[in-house]
């Protein structure tokens, strides 16, 4: 079904994708491009599909670094001996992102409405791939994931970061808690990041990506270096994998950065 997509952004110098659902092999509920494993479709079908997103990112995606994801705030300094392929188990605990500054070490988070995040210092050679679900978000797995890069030598100042497809304040309805978290997490700076939704009494729309973008302002990266895409993954189910317009059982998209 479709073309291959690998969604770009322009502040990155680095070899990056965020991934679409289209031009993959997968069937069924999975089609077609599943970039997860041990979501119920067949292995050889995810494999082939690494292989062709991979080949139009230009990226060699026979190993890299990815595991179980748990919504928390680990972010794993990654070696290159840390890359595996998505057919085999990972061997660490959960983790939500990655840092690293080895060379032929792709990170890869994965997303199906959470927010993706791609890091690179092009000055340092340091980068990340962060996996921002809005548990993650308010307990500032933003900050955790900036200052491991700086562990590796990176400065915030010239910290670029690409904020990629996930879902949006036209789509993101919430209960108060999440609202009312991202207060917290920016010290009250939350103008315009959330209000009523006027569909449902009770309920919020709320701008997760938006959250990402202004606590990374707030950790000093400048606005300048922050490409925000604005691309909703709810808005359109016929490109994205979206948990939230789909349920459980469905792909995922994959989001890659390497150096
Ligand atoms: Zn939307």
């Amino acid at each position: 079904m479709g073309e291959i997509q690998v969604i770009k952004s322009k502040l990155l110098t680095c070899r990056h994708g965020f991934s679409t659902r289209t031009g993959g092999v997968s069937t069924g509920i999975y089609e077609s491009l599943n970039l997860g494993a041990n979501r119920g479709d067949p292995i050889e079908n995810v494999l082939e599909n690494w292989r062709r997103f991979g080949a139009a990112a230009g990226i060699d995606t026979d190993r890299f670094v990815h595991g179980h994801q748990v919504h928390g705030t680990v972010v794993r300094v990654s070696v290159k001996a840390d890359a595996h392929s998505i057919a085999e188990p990972t061997p660490w605990e959960g983790a939500d992102g990655y840092v690293t500054a080895e060379a032929d070490t792709p990170l890869v988070v994965f997303t199906a409405d959470c927010t993706p995040l791609l890091m690179q210092d092009p000055a340092a050679g340091v980068i990340a791939a962060v996996h921002c679900g809005w548990r993650s978000a308010v307990a500032d797995i933003e900050a955790v994931a900036v200052k491991a890069m700086e562990g590796l030598g990176a400065r915030r100042q010239d910290i670029r970061a690409a904020i990629g497809p996930g879902i949006r304040k036209c789509c993101f309805q919430t209960d108060e808690e999440v609202p009312r978290a991202i207060d917290g997490l920016l010290g009250g700076d939350s103008a315009g990041l959330y209000g009523p939704d006027p569909a449902e009494a009770g309920k919020y729309l709320t701008d997760l990506p938006g959250a990402v973008h202004r606590r990374l302002l707030q950790l000093g990266l400048a606005e300048e270096n922050i490409d925000e895409l604005g691309i909703c993954t709810m808005c359109d189910p016929g490109r994205f994998w979206s948990h939230r317009a789909m349920g459980a059982v469905r792909g995922s998209q994959a989001n890659i950065i390497t150096l």
